[in-house]
């Protein structure tokens, strides 16, 4: 399971830069750069309150990648060892990215 870094604060599951799911999915089956990959679990925060979740936001999470050019990803499942989600001020999922995808040779 990836350590997950978010830079998403716009995001209703964003604690801290951390994530409050156990589980995201990242979107981008013909991705071939990061840019082309986006957060399907992605939210938007409603208002000025942070994150609505009463879960703690934890370093880890699974994560099912659809991205599958990307050479972490093994059988829809991301293996790296840590990933960054990213998209500052992203109002919808398709603004955000997983900085961390590498195109598989
Ligand atoms: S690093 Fe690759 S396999 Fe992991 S979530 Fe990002 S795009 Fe998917």
């Amino acid at each position: 399971m990836p350590e997950l870094k978010c830079t998403v604060q716009t995001c209703t599951h964003n604690q801290n830069n951390y994530c409050c799911l156990d589980r995201i999915v990242v979107g981008g089956n013909t991705a071939k750069q990061a840019e082309d990959t986006c957060c399907d679990s992605f939210e938007k925060r409603k208002g000025q309150s942070m994150s609505n979740s009463a879960k703690e936001a934890s370093a880890y999470s699974s994560i099912d990648c659809k991205a599958k050019d990307c050479m972490y990803n093994k059988e829809c499942e991301c293996q790296a060892g840590k990933i960054s989600v990213e998209g500052g001020d992203a109002c919808r999922c398709q603004e955000t990215a997983c900085a961390t995808f590498q195109k598989s040779i």
